[in-house]
């Protein structure tokens, strides 16, 4: 840790807010493992709720931010607590917090705080506001330094950015609808009405699985590409009609030019050509999957058959509570492997070769009995 931050001292560019030691996991360097480490917390103020945190998902994303994979764009400042996946328990609410009171269960995603004021905000695209709070690895205006996610024991968030979790839902399994949830809830919603439409899902993990979940309830024809031969069972159990291997060209073949959507959850470098020749005319190809290096589009890909490729990041919160009442309604969850916290890096291994089914979930009780 940091001095500032272990000795629980606030940085010259906080406001005067009393703090509080939490436990967490902590990456120190780009190169180090995640460890455990006490963070600061600042107490509750007026508007905040403070949460336990029962669950965490463990998204592609907490990866590349702990290797500074996005170093161009979104560099990381150390230490790093990820974790943007969080289902907990209210353990304390603020004097003029309304919305929340001690016990209700309550879900965290990737955004903790915006300006409340700008075109994005007003339009509950907060995920867009020039001044949004990233939940971990962006400037914490109450205390200085960055923000700290939810790999801790508990997290303490305005409750403008807190959202309920309907009741049904197993916890370990909702904890991913904070992320990967509501990343592909959102762009399938904004597509339009894709019932009978033939939808593609490429890259059969946390989002990708998701992705079929959604699409499927959504009424349309799903296919899987996949370059794991192994998920093509479980990409059926899942609910896709159909599956492709990727790697094999006489499958991708028979459905080029076939396609309405496709939602790309790629998390590395790979071929975008490939899928958007699997487009139909006027189709739309939306980047989810954040890979380090740029993607080569080749111009006539698109223009022959008016394609073409968007992108989207997570949802604002008032879309995120939508999806998360939706899943209640239908039971949706992600299909999820339990892991106790001293297991996270293996974990991150394991998502690097493709061998999660389909997101690991962090039980936060394993990091208290630490
Ligand atoms: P994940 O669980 O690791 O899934 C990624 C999947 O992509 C893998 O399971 C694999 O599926 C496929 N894949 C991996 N490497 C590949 C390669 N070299 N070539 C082809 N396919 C490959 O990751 P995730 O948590 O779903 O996240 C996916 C990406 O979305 C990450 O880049 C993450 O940062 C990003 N993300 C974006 C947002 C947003 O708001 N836009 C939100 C969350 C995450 P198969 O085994 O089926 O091939
Ligand atoms: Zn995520």
């Amino acid at each position: 840790m940091s001095e500032g931050v272990r000795k629980g001292q606030k940085s010259t560019a906080a406001r005067a807010a009393t703090t509080y030691g939490a436990k967490a996991y902590a990456a120190a360097s780009a190169s180090s493992p995640l460890a455990g480490a006490t963070i600061r917390r600042r107490e509750p103020g007026p508007t905040d709720v403070q949460i336990e945190i029962l669950f965490c998902g463990i998204c592609h994303s907490d990866l590349h931010t702990v290797r500074n994979e996005w170093s161009g764009f979104m560099p990381t400042t150390y230490p790093c607590v990820p974790g943007h996946e969080i289902v907990g328990r209210v353990t304390e609410a603020g004097s003029a917090a309304t919305r929340f009171k001690p016990g209700d269960v309550v879900g965290v995603g990737c955004v903790v705080d915006s300006d409340h004021s700008c075109r994005n905000c007003r339009d509950g695209l907060e995920q867009f506001c020039p001044g949004a709070t990233y939940t971990y690895n962006s400037p914490d205006r109450h205390l200085g330094g960055v923000t700290f996610g939810g790999y801790s024991e508990s997290i303490v968030v305005d409750e403008s950015f807190v959202l309920r979790v309907p009741g049904n839902l197993d916890l370990a399994g909702a904890a991913p609808l904070l992320c990967a949830g509501i990343t592909t809830y959102s762009p399938i919603r904004r597509w339009g009405d894709i019932k009978g439409r033939k939808v593609g899902v490429v890259g059969l993990g946390g989002l990708g699985h998701m992705g079929v979940k959604f699409a499927r309830a959504f009424g349309a024809r799903v296919v899987v590409f996949t370059t794991s031969p192994a998920k093509k069972a479980d990409a059926l159990r899942l609910g896709a009609h159909e599956v492709i291997l990727s790697s094999d060209p006489e499958e991708m073949k028979a459905h080029a030019g076939t396609f309405d959507f496709i939602l790309d959850t790629i998390s590395a470098d790979h071929d975008i050509n490939a899928y958007i020749n699997m487009l139909g005319r006027d189709g739309n190809i939306t980047l989810v999957g954040a890979p380090e290096k740029p993607l080569g589009v080749a111009a006539f890909a698109l223009l022959f058959g008016r394609k073409s490729v968007s992108g989207s990041l997570i949802g604002g919160i008032r879309e995120t509570q939508e999806m998360l009442d939706f899943c209640g309604e239908h039971g949706i969850t992600a299909d999820v492997e339990v892991i106790p916290i001293r297991r996270v890096n293996e974990a991150y291994e394991r998502m690097l070769r493709s061998d999660v089914k389909y997101r690991f979930s962090i039980d936060m009780a394993s990091l208290k009995a630490e």
